[in-house]
């Protein structure tokens, strides 16, 4: 591809242009920026290179023909690249069949044009060099490519499909959220509609952990540079952090996580065995600095609010303490209508604290968790935290995309900065193993991926209007209209009645669009039977019922699972 742009839009310089999980890309500064249209003709010239056939060769060179190469092409971002290459490291230049065109990759690339056998060039965006909005905003042409046309046709069908279920176009269409300027990026507005759904995410949450011996408690979104010195953030995580703020002498931060506040809370006294494990939850809203170029959506963000949880427990009960929090949370993401995921253990790293021996147990403590439930994983060698192994899930939504999801860790760190003990059976002290985890990761990104699994089509229990009744005519129906509305809501059901002036039709679509599960229109039939007759959002009509039975059978689907 980039032989192709570089043949028919001369002066463009090539930057950096890597495999990603559904393709490639490669970001260019080009004379003027790409578009959508360009596409066509790139893809054709691509072909043709393709077609005149050859081999992908690799050459290793010396760092000062590597640079009098690139230098003499004008190809400065590839200096720049290349200067970032340690010294030692090999410089590779790929060239293809008999093509001038000559590229500094690391590889490895396929071993002839031949093995291309299908591609697409799928879209064009702005992205800054490196990420970074001070730099020049460059060209991305994203693409993707397969051994057979089958494949290709299926993954663009997938696109499609994914379009379709953008998070983003949805959250506009329905009302559920936005991200304005002058608020700032990656800060996200719920609105009303969106807040509503948010209020039965967050109120099944509260409702299931205090059903499973978790305590709710709150804590502030700022704290004093002391906290955090404590906890290790500003050794380790200052870059990530919103800068503080200065307050009669003293600085405060904005906080990226919530454990140093639950350590600091199992910390307010001495703690007795016989109150372990002790379950401290907070849907606990953090601020991280993430890099503006990398933003995107609910996907990420700076502010979001995790579904956070620190339990703390005795050695003895780790693994049991584990075992109970993968099964809760396999519940309730199933309660949201996932249950297809991948289970990772990520295992200690490198750079890691704690005794090599404390890993290892704690590392069979989770294998031995994760089968427990019954569940398949791989391993994640060297994946884990630098203060303890972890459990990651992601999970794949409806038209088979992965998201990263879950995630459940044991900490050996925190307890020991804290000093945090329990007074053991032994009369003695201890210190608690610490367990941080989320179900969601965070809300918005949850959310996100929950508006594009059900396409905006939310399960009834959580969609912010359950029922729209639509009178024929405002006139002769308002009466029936009204009554119907009233009765759905003292049933406890969100209902609404649309009395616009627009056409019934236009009416009907617009709740399809507000993909509300139910419609209901009224005419003289029905207000002469005092009958209901429904219609799904998948235009599935109902036969005429009583309301009462109309009203019961919505009360059962709309229930809160279980
Ligand atoms: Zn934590």
């Amino acid at each position: 591809m980039a032989d192709a742009v570089t043949r028919l839009f001369p002066g463009t310089k090539v930057t950096i242009g890597p495999a990603i999980e559904t393709g490639f890309y490669y970001d260019f500064d080009p004379p003027r920026p790409f578009t959508d249209e360009d596409l066509p003709a790139i893809e054709a010239e691509m072909q043709k290179i393709i077609a005149a056939g050859g081999q992908f060769r690799r050459e290793e060179v010396g760092r000062d023909q590597a640079e009098k190469l690139f230098g003499g092409m004008g190809e400065t971002y590839k200096l720049e690249i290349l200067s970032g290459i340690a010294g030692d490291a090999p410089i590779s230049l790929y060239r293809h069949g008999d093509s001038k065109f000559v590229d500094l990759c690391r590889g490895p690339h396929v071993g002839d044009l031949s093995e291309i056998k299908a591609f697409k060039l799928t879209s064009v965006a702005g992205a800054y060099w490196r990420g970074d909005e001070r730099n020049p905003m460059l060209s991305r042409i994203y693409g993707t490519a397969f051994a057979a046309k089958a494949d290709l046709d299926a993954h663009l069908k997938m696109i499609e499909e994914a379009k379709k279920r953008d998070h983003r176009k949805l959250g506009q269409q329905l009302e559920l959220f936005t991200i304005d300027p002058k608020i700032g990026p990656g800060l996200v507005l719920w609105l009303p509609k969106g807040g509503l759904v948010r209020y039965h995410i967050e109120e099944f949450m509260r409702r299931t952990l205090l059903d499973s011996g978790y305590e709710l408690v709150f804590t502030p979104h700022v704290s004093r540079d002391e906290l955090w010195r404590i906890s290790g953030h500003l050794e380790n995580y200052k870059e990530n952090m919103f800068s503080g703020l200065d307050i009669e002498g003293q600085t405060y931060l904005v906080k990226p996580m919530n454990c140093p506040f639950h350590c600091t809370i199992f910390g307010t006294r001495l703690r007795s065995y016989r109150e372990l494990p002790l379950r401290l939850a907070e849907l606990g809203t953090v601020y991280r600095y993430e890099r503006s170029g990398v933003l995107g959506g609910l996907l990420r963000v700076r502010g979001f609010t995790q579904d956070d949880a620190h339990l703390f427990c005795r050695r003895e009960q780790q693994e049991e303490e584990l075992t109970r929090t993968l099964s809760l949370c396999l519940r309730i993401l199933r309660a949201f209508g996932f249950s297809d995921y991948k289970l990772f253990l990520a295992t200690r790293p490198e750079k890691s604290v704690g005794a090599p021996e404390l890993w290892a147990e704690s590392e069979a403590a989770l294998a031995l968790a994760l089968e427990k439930n019954g569940l398949p994983f791989e391993y994640d060698h060297g994946g884990g935290a630098f203060y303890g192994p972890k459990i990651d899930l992601k999970l794949r939504d409806a038209i088979g995309r992965e998201w990263q999801c879950s995630t459940i860790q044991l900490d050996y760190n925190l307890p020991e900065r804290f000093e945090l003990e329990y007074v053991g059976p032994d009369g003695q002290r201890h210190r608690p193993v610490m367990i941080h985890r989320a179900f969601f990761g965070s809300v918005e990104r949850f959310f996100g991926v929950l508006i594009e699994h059900y396409a905006g089509a939310f399960p009834l229990w959580l969609a912010p209007v359950q029922a729209r009744v639509l009178p024929v005519s405002e006139e002769k129906h308002r009466g029936f209209a009204d009554e119907v509305v009233a009765a759905l809501k003292a049933a406890g059901l969100r209902a609404e009645a649309d009395y616009s002036n627009e056409k019934l039709g236009a009416r009907i679509r617009d709740a399809q669009l507000q993909k509300i599960p139910y419609m209901i229109v009224l005419g003289d039939k029905e207000v002469e039977a005092r009958t209901v007759s429904p219609r799904s959002r998948d235009g599935k009509q109902h036969e005429p019922q009583k309301l009462e039975d109309f009203i019961s059978r919505l009360r059962q689907e709309a229930q809160v699972p279980a």
